[in-house]
């Protein structure tokens, strides 16, 4: 799973739709209390990768701590599907919840344990 291409995917509903370019080489299986309780597996990408096609407006936000990620959660089923955040430098980043990558089969990738909760 190291070649980039295009994928696209979505929420359950249909209402929230993207695309992005990825090589899935990073994947994070992250023991913070969102990432767990949610079952989220994020890539990161830089903003230029990601294009959201369709559902801006159903998008919910979802902030806690400190509010250093937005979540991004559709209003209509519920699915998490990306996040927007900053790297250290400021660059602005998107984390996309791979499970809503269309057709992906999550037991594939190659998991990278981030110990998100003692950060
Ligand atoms: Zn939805």
């Amino acid at each position: 799973m190291s070649e980039t291409r295009t994928f696209t995917g979505g929420c359950h509903c249909g209402q929230v739709r993207f695309e992005c370019t990825t090589d899935l080489a990073t994947v994070t299986a992250c023991n913070c209390s969102i990432c767990t309780k949610k079952g989220l597996h994020f890539t990161f990408l830089p903003l230029e990768s990601f294009q959201l096609r369709a559902g801006a407006e159903s998008l919910k936000e979802y902030l806690f701590n400190k509010h250093a990620i937005r979540h991004q959660i559709c209003n209509e089923c519920g699915v998490e599907v990306f996040a927007r955040g900053r790297k250290p430098d400021g660059a602005e980043i998107v984390a996309v919840n791979v499970a809503t990558i269309d057709h992906i089969d999550l037991a594939s990738l190659t998991m990278t344990p981030i110990d998100g909760r003692n950060r």
